[in-house]
């Protein structure tokens, strides 16, 4: 049995952020790391923006991880034994630990088919197999509107493809932007060309000669060559239950990253941590989380204490609109919007009982900071406080 010092569980951008928060703090300490992928740590954005405009796939691969831990590639750890500190590979390897990184990430939500024609997009792989798919004449549906399928279905279309959208919400982005934005991005990806189909659930995929139907709730149908699910992911947490760890939507952490087991700690997509600046717990399915927590969690297990006090950003591209964000996004909320241009560029703010809780930058650089330092002040604010407070 190989013993580490420090054991990952994962191969994603948290694992290899966490390497190399491990090797700041302690240049030899040994380290194994375990993915079920068959390739090395790499960025996972570039697969649904850069990688379709052009830029190089030799970019994403990440330098931490293959220089200085020990990559165990195409195993999945199955069991965690936290008393005798050894996890269990699927080939029935054992790897010995001190301290342990649970970093799985998540899997996307499937859809009710099993099918060569249904693609999930999370991983290297589904993307060179989308890209070889769209170099033919193929017509797509992308399913879901949020941030994975979006972004989809502008690649697809930057490929010269048919695409269409099915979208249960009245809008794109529904579950972040306000009504308006969202409703201005339907008519935006028409003018890009895309089929939008919104308000219209997905009812059922059904298989027909080399097509694939996509049944909506008001019943329309839909036939497509290849259907592309972008429903958002699961945590993956099933290793962390068959550990006896404490789990609410996701693995929970304290403010050290650690898990309710000793020594054991998670961080990125599958951890649910306190954010001091929100005042809750969050669980965050974005990259500045990954590499930030990922490498806070790597320098807590090689000794660091410094509690994870950060409020991660995110961000995302929709053809030639890009914008990112910070805090709580949720439509829901008192919104407060400061166009330069109507829906091209400009600040939303996000309002709770007069404080803001979170800040969309649209088309808008350089503000992340200080949005967070907005979000961190006590308001009350108003709307005519918050003009031009963040300037486009
Ligand atoms: C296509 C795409 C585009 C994105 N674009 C953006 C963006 O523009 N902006 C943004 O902020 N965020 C973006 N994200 C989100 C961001 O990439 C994720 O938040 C980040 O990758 C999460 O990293 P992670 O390492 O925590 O989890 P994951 O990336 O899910 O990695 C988990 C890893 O663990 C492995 N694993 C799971 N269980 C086991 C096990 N039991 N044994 C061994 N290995 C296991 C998995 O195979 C995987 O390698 C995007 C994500 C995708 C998929």
């Amino acid at each position: 049995m190989p013993d580490f010092r420090y054991l990952i569980v994962g191969g994603g951008m948290t694992a290899d952020a966490a390497v190399q928060g491990i090797r700041e703090r302690d240049p030899s300490g040994t380290i194994g790391l375990v993915s079920a992928e068959r390739h090395p740590p790499y960025n996972r954005p570039p697969l649904s923006k850069g990688l379709w405009k052009g830029d190089p796939v030799d970019g994403i691969w990440r330098p931490a991880a293959p220089a200085s831990a020990e990559l165990f590639l195409e195993r999945r750890i199955v069991a965690v034994d936290p008393h005798g500190k050894h996890a269990t590979d699927d080939r029935g390897a054992r790897y010995g630990f001190d301290r342990l990184l649970l970093a799985t990430g998540g899997t996307p939500r499937r859809l009710p088919l099993q099918s060569d024609q249904v693609i999930y997009f999370r991983t290297y792989d589904d993307y060179r197999r989308l890209r070889a798919i769209a170099e033919q004449p193929v017509r797509f549906a992308v399913i879901g509107g949020g941030f994975i399928g979006s972004e989809i279905a502008a690649a697809l279309r930057l490929a010269g493809r048919d695409v269409v959208m099915v979208v249960p919400e009245q809008g794109l982005g529904a579950r972040v932007f306000p009504a308006d934005l969202s409703a201005f991005l339907v008519d935006y990806y028409r003018e890009k060309g895309v089929e939008m189909h919104v308000g219209e659930g997905m009812a059922g995929l059904e298989p027909r000669g080399s097509t694939v139907v996509v049944k909506t709730t008001t019943g329309g149908e839909i036939p497509v060559e290849i259907a592309v699910a972008g429903l958002g992911i699961v945590p993956d947490t099933d290793l962390a239950e068959q550990a006896g760890l404490r789990i609410d939507n996701g693995v929970l952490v304290d403010d050290h990253l650690r898990t309710s087991a000793p020594d054991i700690y998670a961080a990125g997509d599958v951890a649910n941590f306190h954010s001091p600046a929100l005042g809750g717990r969050l669980r965050v399915e974005h990259e500045d989380n990954a590499n930030t927590m990922g490498r806070a969690a790597g320098r807590a297990m090689a000794g660091a204490d410094d509690p994870y006090r950060h409020l991660p950003f995110f961000y995302s591209d929709l053809f030639d609109l890009g914008y990112e964000a910070v805090g709580e996004l949720d439509p829901r909320l008192e919104t407060v919007a400061d166009w330069k241009v109507p829906f091209r560029e400009g600040v939303v703010y996000y309002l709770k009982d007069g404080r803001v809780r979170g800040a969309l930058l649209w088309n808008t650089w350089g503000q992340v900071d200080a949005a967070r330092a907005l979000i961190a002040e006590p308001g009350p604010f108003t709307p005519a406080m918050l003009r031009g407070r963040l300037p486009a």
